[in-house]
């Protein structure tokens, strides 16, 4: 029988290996921000650094909405078929799995390893309406909020600081231009051989952050305890620096 994923089992599987931190204290980081801004790749590296999980929040809507798509419950002119969707939702089982190469979670779905499969333009244009949906947001909410119960998490999307949770010890609000988003993406796209033009980019991008700035529950809004990182401008190694030091500071060390 094969042995069903937990989101947490997984992902806790993680800190094993750093029995030094094991007897710090633990913190939630929350860090939210704009579509594309980075935010995933200084949240991995700092969880890895720190020895914390890391999760995508964002995964996991996508991961609904390939559920959707491949369930045919999209109409053609990109209405969701709600009712259907919230019906079917008991089915819709999203989790991680640690990639023992990378050190990384995988997002699963109903136990296949969708990784790669929503990541794709067609996911990404699907993806904000479904997150506006109040019985999916309450859904991938509790799951999240269960994931941090015992800390030593970093989590990244958009309402973790505000809604998921709003008693985070550490909030960061991570912002960039729209264009150097889209170009930063693009150039992931175009290194993982993904067909997608710059300007599709550039409006996915754009609608994505209207979607999310204007949905009724839990809109993208800074913290107002949330330190703002603009990374228009920074390197990677220089993102990374500032939000290690932020940590430091967080957990008083
Ligand atoms: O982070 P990522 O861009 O992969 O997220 C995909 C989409 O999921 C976002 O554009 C947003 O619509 C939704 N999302 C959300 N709340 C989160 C994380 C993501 O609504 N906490």
């Amino acid at each position: 029988m094969q042995r069903k994923n937990s989101p947490i089992d997984t992902a806790r599987a993680n800190l094993s290996f750093d029995t030094k931190r094991s007897i710090m204290k633990k913190i939630v980081i929350a860090i939210d921000g704009h579509s594309s801004c980075g935010k995933s790749t200084m949240a991995k590296q700092l969880a890895r650094e720190v020895g914390y999980i890391y999760v995508d929040s964002g995964a996991m809507y996508r991961a609904v909405t390939l559920f959707a798509l491949r369930a045919g419950l999209f109409e053609p002119d990109g209405t969701i078929r709600h009712a259907e969707l919230r019906a079917r939702m008991p089915e819709v089982k999203v989790s991680f799995r640690l990639d023992e190469a990378s050190g990384l979670p995988r997002t699963m779905l109903n136990g296949e390893d969708v990784e790669e499969a929503i990541r794709t333009i067609e996911v990404s244009n699907c993806v904000s309406p479904i997150a506006t949906l109040d019985f999916v947001r309450e859904a991938m909410t509790s799951l999240q909020q269960e994931m941090g119960k015992s800390k030593g998490i970093v989590m990244d999307g958009r309402d973790i600081g505000t809604a998921v949770f709003p008693n985070a010890e550490l909030k960061i609000f991570v912002t960039a231009s729209a264009e150097v988003r889209a170009r930063r993406r693009y150039d992931e796209l175009q290194a993982k051989g993904m067909p997608a033009t710059f300007e599709e980019i550039l409006h996915n991008v754009q609608e994505r952050d209207y979607i999310d700035s204007h949905r009724e529950i839990n809109p993208l809004r800074q913290a107002p305890d949330a330190l703002v990182l603009d990374n228009s401008t920074l390197t990677i190694e220089e993102q990374n620096e500032w939000l290690h030091y932020q940590f430091k500071q967080a957990v008083g060390e």
